[in-house]
């Protein structure tokens, strides 16, 4: 049975498929379904918030369990010392497509300028 019409909220409760790489209590981390990258990790509070912002609002201690967890993640896949860009893509001019909120752990390449242009 279909519970959410968020597709992260689907990979949280178990009916959409995802590679999940790190779990906790409050998060979520898998591997994008169109990785950008050779290390290429969302991660998720399994409690749905719209975007990071709305996050750090709600609930500061979650927002705090994400990054614990990208920086875990970002360990357990090797690029913690090499280094790794986390990105929260934020709204229309954010990029954002999902609206759930989920920082990308992107790593293992050179990830070249932070804004294109
Ligand atoms: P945004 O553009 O919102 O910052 O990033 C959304 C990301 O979610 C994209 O990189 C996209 O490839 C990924 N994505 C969208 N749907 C799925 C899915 O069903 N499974 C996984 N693993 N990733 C997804
Ligand atoms: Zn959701």
């Amino acid at each position: 049975m279909v519970t959410s019409d968020c597709v992260f909220c689907r990979i949280v409760a178990g009916e959409t498929p995802a590679t999940v790489v790190h779990e906790t209590a409050t998060t979520l981390a898998f591997r994008d379904i169109h990785p950008q990258a050779p290390v290429h990790v969302l991660v998720i509070p399994k409690a749905h918030h719209a975007d990071v912002a709305a996050l750090a609002v709600a609930d500061p201690g979650l927002a705090g369990d994400v990054l614990a967890t990208a920086a875990a993640v970002a360990a357990a896949e090797g690029v913690a010392a090499s280094g790794f860009r986390l990105v929260f893509n934020t709204g229309a001019d954010g990029g954002q497509d999902v609206f759930h909120a989920h920082g990308h752990v992107l790593g293992g390449v050179r990830t070249g300028p932070m804004v294109a242009r």
